[in-house]
């Protein structure tokens, strides 16, 4: 490359990636140049070499550094080798830049049969991409009980809710779906429902609703058509995107981009795919697909169309698909596909509807840690949470008699979720986890510090605590919920 048009390339941060990661990022690079894309490559390396090399995050310092200098960054999959480190590399550059936004369109494209052909889907699926189970926060509470941590924040949910709106405004979409699981996890789930329709106020010009994510998924393998923006928490929006990309000829079509205001990433929505990996079988589609999103991203809407048309014109012509895609007719590696579509360059396709597109507004959204402030808030008891393998009717009668004297009373034990004691609400099948609720006798006093650790020291002398959280309440709401059967 020339050193003047180096002055002007747009710099990008590439990684390759595990399995079939180099030979799709191969095939997008010569497509993109083919197509006059000005693109610097960054070449920096994540995932499996790292975790060998033995950095942990398998994230190393130098593509941290290169993906803060360039803020863009065109990704292959990345595996989580077992035995190399804990977490996921791609979680962990996720978080890092804190790409809140994990955007995933789902188009129909032309000659990919299947179910679903000739429908017109054409949606996108927001997935919040930082928070929720994905933090993976776990603990072994006791040796035969597991805990993970959904930890879901009003100011998450009011940034992926505006982001919604944006990326609708910005492509000339018409209807903002949030899918949530909001009537059972009314505090987690519930919360990005309160706060989508609280920001939806805000942008009167689009269609707004709310669907129970069960039912989501229902309506999108019926009328997958009428779907236009799907917001969602990180996990129901990781599976339904996995969901929607089957609607329209499986992961190898799906791209995505992860957005936020420090970095953008692009990256397919499929993994290292090591059954097919090195041996040139891979759709290069899903990455190419991200990469026109790059470019539109850089505001190259002509070489985006030019791809985009390029791509369109090889599925319809159908002589040179990948084995994912050929359906019976004779498959082309990875490289022959690539050529094909670098050989119709130029030519552009009917099918293709060209969308008007703008650059997102990335919504404004407070930093201040404590986002939301309570005027009034008081705690009226605690959850202590025990380990033990005795039966409900002894822990509960002990911890009555351990409590005595004290401003707390124990108001109920429940065992997996639902009410055991005093009351037992259902058939018993329970384990060595007893969560024991505690209120405060006189319900007119807030618990106090010296409450709360008086009532453990006291629990802590004849039982082993394992976990404990205060009950809240804000401006009079209760911040916690009922177990099933408690009244
Ligand atoms: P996968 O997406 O790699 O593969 C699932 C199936 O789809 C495989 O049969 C594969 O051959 C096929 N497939 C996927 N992409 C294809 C393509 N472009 N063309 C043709 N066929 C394709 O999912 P997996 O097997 O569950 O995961 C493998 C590894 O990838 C794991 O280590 C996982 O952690 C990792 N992963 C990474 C990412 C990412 O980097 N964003 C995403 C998902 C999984």
């Amino acid at each position: 490359m020339s050193d003047s048009a180096t002055a002007t390339a747009h710099k990008v941060t590439l990684i390759a990636g595990d399995g079939v990661g180099p030979e799709v990022a191969s095939a997008t690079k010569d497509i993109l140049a083919a197509a006059g894309a000005n693109i610097h490559w960054d070449e920096a390396v994540a995932g499996k070499e790292a975790f060998e090399g033995g950095i942990a995050s398998g994230v190393p310092q130098d593509t941290i550094d290169s993906i803060d200098a360039n803020r863009v960054a065109l990704k292959g999959p990345l595996e989580t080798p077992v035995g190399f480190g804990g977490k996921s590399a791609n979680v962990t550059l996720r978080k890092l830049f804190e790409m809140y936004g994990n955007i995933r369109p789902c188009k129909e494209l032309p000659n990919i049969g299947g179910p679903f052909a000739g429908r017109g889907i054409d949606l996108i699926v927001v997935r919040e991409n930082v928070e929720d189970v994905y933090a993976g926060i776990e603990h072994m509470q006791s040796p035969g009980v597991a805990q993970c941590l959904k930890l879901i924040s009003r100011k998450g949910c009011e940034k992926i809710s505006r982001l919604s709106f944006e990326l609708a405004r910005s492509l000339g979409r018409k209807r903002v779906t949030c899918a949530t699981k909001a009537n059972i996890m009314k505090k987690t789930e519930g919360l990005l429902k309160s706060t989508f329709e609280d920001v939806a106020k805000e942008f009167p010009e689009f269609t707004s609703d709310h669907i129970i994510i069960d039912n989501a998924c229902h309506q999108l393998v019926i009328r997958p058509e009428t779907f236009d923006i799907i917001v969602s928490t990180n996990m129901n929006g990781d599976i339904v995107s996995d969901l929607t990309s089957g609607l329209v000829g499986g992961l190898g079509l799906a791209p995505s981009m992860n957005l936020g205001d420090q970095a953008v990433m692009f990256e397919a929505v499929h993994g290292s795919a090591p059954d097919i990996a090195g041996q040139d079988k891979v759709n290069p589609t899903a990455l190419l697909l991200s990469s026109v999103m790059m470019l539109r991203h850089f505001g190259e809407f002509e070489t985006a169309d030019k791809i985009e048309h390029a791509l369109y014109v090889t599925l319809e012509e159908g002589k040179a698909l990948t084995g994912d895609i050929a359906q019976g007719r004779p498959a082309v590696g990875t490289k022959r596909f690539a050529e094909e579509i670098i050989a119709n360059l130029g030519k552009r396709s009917d099918k293709l509807v060209d969308r008007d597109y703008t650059p997102i507004n990335m919504p404004k959204v407070s930093s201040d840690l404590d986002f939301v402030k309570c005027s009034d808030r008081r705690d009226v008891g605690a959850d202590v949470f025990i380990e033990s393998g005795k039966m409900p009717d002894e822990v509960g009668k002990s911890l009555e008699q351990i409590a005595e004297g004290s401003n707390l009373q124990l108001k109920m034990i429940s065992n997996r979720g639902t009410q055991v004691y005093p009351v037992a609400a259902a058939a018993f099948d329970g384990v060595d986890h007893h969560r024991c609720r505690f209120v405060m006798r006189d319900k007119s006093q807030a618990m106090t510090e010296a409450d709360l650790l008086d009532l453990l020291q006291r629990v802590g002398q004849s039982w082993r605590w394992i976990h404990i959280e205060r009950l809240p309440e804000y401006n009079g709401e209760p911040g916690y919920t009922k177990a099933q059967g408690e009244d």
